[in-house]
Order: structure tokens, then C-alpha cells, then sequence
């Protein structure tokens, strides 16, 4: 995960099936990175330097990780627990035994297709025999990614290709085969291992890659609206993602015209199986659509711009206790006789607790509990909670936390 190219491979299912979106992108601000993704950044760099010290040291994948356990990410943000460095094991582990056959290992390497314009970083590459290896970390655990036919990990083998042509003439020459592989230990059902001969890759390059690329030139490229617009930084302002979402909501519900202002919206039990079916297969695009109206609103009124009938206030928060071991002595006293501290196998929850206890022996409670704050969100003007201040909204946003992401 290096610096991001103008058509980066991240992105190249969006600009190969969407060639207009790079102009359209280049209109928009650019996002800050979430919280997930300088996770994902730190979680690589982790991952890095325990193939490092495999590869450069000796050491096995378990002893460099566990050797990185409490190291600290330079914004102080993240730290290596045994959680993380149980998830990298997965992935190193594949890179290790790869490491005991390989002619040629790079690791986190930059990887050029058209010189200036396509290029990444890949996070493993190297040869056994006549195979080229190349292999993706996924830290993120919410959306599974698969291999095939995936056109990120395509560019980085064509890139590898590339760089071997260029710098290991002997290596390059016996090569035959590929084999591209994406670990993401945190998503069940995510990753694997997708086959081809290289001369399909090159083929890819010619009949795929290099119009795709010719097709982003276009002033006049069109947009195409899909499941890549889920990451395009320009979906909140994007009139075909608009169009797409509303003619398949349409779609959905012609016959009866769930659309009209008036309208109430269909019930789900009367929907015939053909309506479902229409339903079903506009929910992705209504909910991209929707999800970045959502977040686009959000963003405006945390730039103090007001929106009719909306406000922004702090996410409600659980109580948890301070210290659990202090709560439990502190309940074994003022629970009643008879009565554990413990709901078996865990410690009770502070409103469990309370509803044990007296009104007085409530109040004991207090400097036992802890309500810590999770961020804002925006609402309806109707909710109880009291709006936050636009001060108070920069403090929120500056420690990085909201529930609309
Ligand atoms: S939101 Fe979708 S259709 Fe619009 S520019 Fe982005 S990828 Fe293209």
C-alpha cells in the first residue's frame, strides 16, 4: 500500500468500467483517510517488517511477529496486539514458504505498467521455478475480496513482469505461469488464489488494460454506474450514480408507483416474486446512492452548514465499567447476600447492577463507570439528544470518529 498512482491499481475496477470517473474525480476534494484504512496501513507496515526479518534475518514468521507485539503506529493511534499479529501470522506464513523456494522476493515494492501513469506498490512478489507469485494483503474485515480475475492484482503481475523483464533477464525468461493470491485473514470468505498463464496476463494488457486506459483520456469518456462506485471519492456528486439509483428504485416499484410524493411505500409481503427480484437488484446502487448522500450531508454540517430538519449530536454511548476488578470487589459488597457480581461467565454490566440495587447503593456506582465517547452523528431535529456546538462538532472531528462512516 505505497502512495496512490493517478490510476492507481486500487482503483482499476472503478476507471476501467467507469473511464469517466478520473475526470470527475479530479473535481472533487480529496477525502482524508478513514480510521480503517490507516489501520490497513499500519497492519502492512507490520507485515513488512516481519517479512523483512524472515527473509533478511532468519527469524520465523511467529518469533518476528510476536517480537513486534506493542509496537506503536507513529501517529500513536494503533498498536500491535497478539489479535494483529495472530491475523499478519496468516499472511506471513503464506510468504514464509514461498521464501524457502524463491529465486527472487520483493516485498513492498513499486511496480510500473505504463511509466507514470499505471503504477503501484505490491506487497509480495517473487518467483518459484516458472511462477510468478504475487500476493495482496486485505486488512480490512468488512467487504471479502476475491482474486479472480481481479484487475489490481493483474496490474501488479503485469508490473512484476515488468520490473523482472527489465532487471532479471535470466529469471524472467523462464517464466510461464502466475499465480495471484489476496490474504485477508480478518474476512471469512475473503482471498484466495487465482491461476493463469502469463500469456493470458499480456493478453489481459493489450485487449483490457491499454483501451481502458486510452478510454480515461477521453474528454468525452462516459460514466458507467456499478459496484465500483461504492469507492469513487466523486459518488456523492455523481449524476449517473443519481440516475442509476433512482431508475432502479423506479424499477422496483412501477406497478406501484412507490415513487410518487404521496405514496406510501409498497408493504414487503404484498411485493410479488417478480417485484423482489427487481427490489433485490436495486439495493446495491440505492444504497451507495444513499450511503453517499449520507455522508456528503454529514460532511456539510460539520463545515457549520446547515441542513432543513437536521443537526448533528454525540452518538449515544454504553456504560462500561472502569476497572472491572475494582466494580467486582465494590459489588461484592453492596450487591445483595446471595447475589454474584458475576452474570456467569462475565462480570454484570453496569445496568444489570443497578437494577439490583437500591436507589442509594446505585450511586456507589459512579466512579466505577465509564461512558466513553464514540463521535456524532447526524439526526433527525425530533431526537432528544441536545445538538453539539460547531466548537464541539472540530473537537469530535479532530479525534477522527463518526458514525456515518
Ligand atoms: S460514482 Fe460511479 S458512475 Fe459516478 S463517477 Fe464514480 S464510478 Fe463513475
Amino acid at each position: 500500500m505505497g502512495k496512490h498512482a493517478n490510476l492507481g491499481p486500487s482503483s482499476a475496477s472503478r476507471w476501467l468500467n467507469c473511464p469517466g470517473s478520473v475526470a470527475l474525480c479530479a473535481t472533487v476534494p480529496e477525502e482524508p483517510s478513514s480510521e480503517y484504512a490507516d489501520e490497513g496501513t499500519f497492519a502492512h507496515d507490520i507485515a513488512e517488517r516481519a517479512i523483512r526479518a524472515v527473509r533478511d534475518e532468519g527469524f520465523a514468521t511467529d518469533v518476528a511477529l510476536d517480537n513486534l507485539i506493542g509496537t506503536e503506529s507513529r501517529c500513536g493511534r494503533f498498536q500491535v496486539d497478539p489479535a494483529m499479529a495472530g491475523h499478519l501470522k496468516w499472511y506471513v506464513r503464506r510468504c514464509e514458504e514461498l521464501l524457502a523456494h524463491a529465486d527472487i522476493a520483493l516485498v513492498e515494492s513499486r511496480v510500473e505498467v505504463i511509466p507514470g501513469k499505471v503504477w503501484g506498490t505490491a506487497d509480495f512478489i517473487c518467483v518459484v521455478g516458472d511462477a510468478l507469485m504475487v500476493d495482496d494483503l486485505k486488512y480490512g474485515a468488512g467487504l471479502a475480496v476475491s482474486p479472480i480475475d481481479n484487475p489490481q492484482l493483474k496490474i501488479y503481475g503485469l508490473g512484476a513482469v515488468e520490473r523482472l523483464r527489465t532487471t532479471e533477464p535470466k529469471i524472467y525468461e523462464k517464466l510461464k505461469s502466475v499465480r495471484l493470491g489476496i490474504s485477508q485473514p480478518r474476512c471469512p470468505g475473503g482471498g484466495g488464489d487465482y491461476h493463469l498463464e502469463l500469456a493470458e496476463l499480456l493478453a489481459w494488457k493489450e485487449e483490457v488494460l491499454l483501451p481502458g486506459v486510452a478510454a480515461t483520456e477521453d474528454p468525452e469518456a462516459p460514466l458507467a454506474a456499478g459496484e465500483w462506485c461504492r469507492f469513487c471519492p466523486a459518488r456523492a456528486t455523481c449524476p449517473a450514480l443519481r440516475e442509476k439509483a433512482l431508475e432502479a428504485a423506479q424499477g422496483a416499484f412501477s406497478d406501484v408507483k412507490a415513487l410518487e410524493p404521496a405514496a406510501e411505500p409498497p408493504s414487503v409481503e404484498g411485493l410479488s416474486v417478480d417485484q423482489l427480484g427487481k427490489a433485490l437488484a436495486a439495493i446495491p446502487a440505492v444504497k451507495t446512492w444513499i450511503a453517499a448522500i449520507d455522508e456528503h450531508a454529514y460532511k456539510l454540517a460539520n463545515r457549520g452548514v446547515a441542513i432543513p430538519g437536521f443537526k448533528v449530536v454525540r452518538k449515544r454511548s454504553v456504560r462500561k465499567w472502569r476497572d472491572p476488578e475494582e466494580a467486582a470487589e465494590l459489588l461484592s459488597f453492596i450487591l445483595p447476600e446471595g447475589v454474584s457480581p458475576h452474570h456467569a461467565p462475565k462480570l454484570l454490566s453496569p445496568a444489570q447492577a443497578e437494577k439490583l440495587l437500591d436507589k442509594n447503593a446505585r450511586g456507589l456506582l459512579g466512579v466505577c463507570i465509564t461512558s466513553p465517547d464514540t463521535g456524532t452523528v447526524l439526526v433527525s431535529e425530533s431526537d432528544s439528544r441536545p445538538a453539539i456546538s460547531a466548537g464541539e462538532v472540530f473537537d469530535v472531528l479532530e479525534s477522527g470518529d463518526n458514525e456515518n462512516e
